[in-house]
């Protein structure tokens, strides 16, 4: 039988890496941040001096990227020239570039070829714009998970705050994630919509602990296990 993929979809602050890692370490799946593969995507860009708008040379640079994986504490980990990036892609400036970067077609399709390879590590747990639309989409636990904008705003604030990495206000965070999502629905590739099929959560007015049962019961029913 082949590993089991639990997608998780929203867009961005909604709650995904929370959620995605809990239910990791509840059903024992591994945790896979695809936004970081495309994060990883547009700091090698700008570190080799490619501007993020320009298509072509974005395509042509992603793949001289050089990227294993290892597993890790419950997770899949990226190596970047054989070291976890950190922090270093998650800036100000890498959210501003990410999205220009992840529409081009080289770049999603050399990032879900990585992603379905790491099914056969184990049972996964895979948080994104398109996994159960595009990556997984026959895997039939499949989530999007929502908030308002205010509160996404205010939960990614406080993450960079509680790392010691915040630089933007919370209404600067707003306008960015707000330019993100409609950059990332609009786009012609994979653009991020509700997948077919998909429970869809609201997880503005709902604790951690709420959203997680809900996940975790209809994961463990769509599996039956
Ligand atoms: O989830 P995170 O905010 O780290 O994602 C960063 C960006 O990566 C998103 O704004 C989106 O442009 C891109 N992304 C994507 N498809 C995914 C995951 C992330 O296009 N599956």
């Amino acid at each position: 039988m082949k590993n089991r993929v639990i997608a998780i979809d929203g867009p961005s602050g909604a709650g995904k890496s929370t959620i995605a890692k809990g239910i990791g370490k509840r059903m024992g799946f591994l945790h896979v941040d695809s936004g970081s593969l495309y994060r990883i995507m547009t700091l090698a860009a700008i570190k080799a001096g490619i501007d993020c708008n320009d298509e072509a040379a974005v395509a042509a640079g992603c793949d001289k990227v050089d990227v294993r994986f290892v597993v890790k504490d419950g997770a899949v980990a990226a190596l970047v020239e054989g070291k976890e990036p950190g922090d270093a892609i998650r800036t100000a400036e890498i959210n501003a570039h990410v999205s220009p970067v992840s529409k081009v077609p080289e770049v999603r399709e050399r990032i879900n070829i990585w992603l379905r390879g790491m099914r056969e590590l184990g049972d996964i747990v895979v948080e994104g714009r398109d996994i159960g639309s595009v990556v997984f989409p026959d895997t039939p636990a499949r989530f999007f998970l929502n908030a308002s904008a205010e509160a996404r705003a205010i939960r990614r604030h406080l993450e960079e705050v509680a790392k010691g990495i915040a630089t933007q206000t919370v209404e600067e965070v707003k306008a960015s994630l707000l330019n993100r999502d409609k950059i990332d629905s609009s786009r012609k590739t994979a653009p991020l919509k509700i997948p077919e099929g998909a429970i869809v959560i609201d997880s503005t007015n709902l604790s951690i602990e709420e959203v997680l049962d809900i996940v975790e019961k209809n994961a463990r029913a769509a599996f039956g296990i």
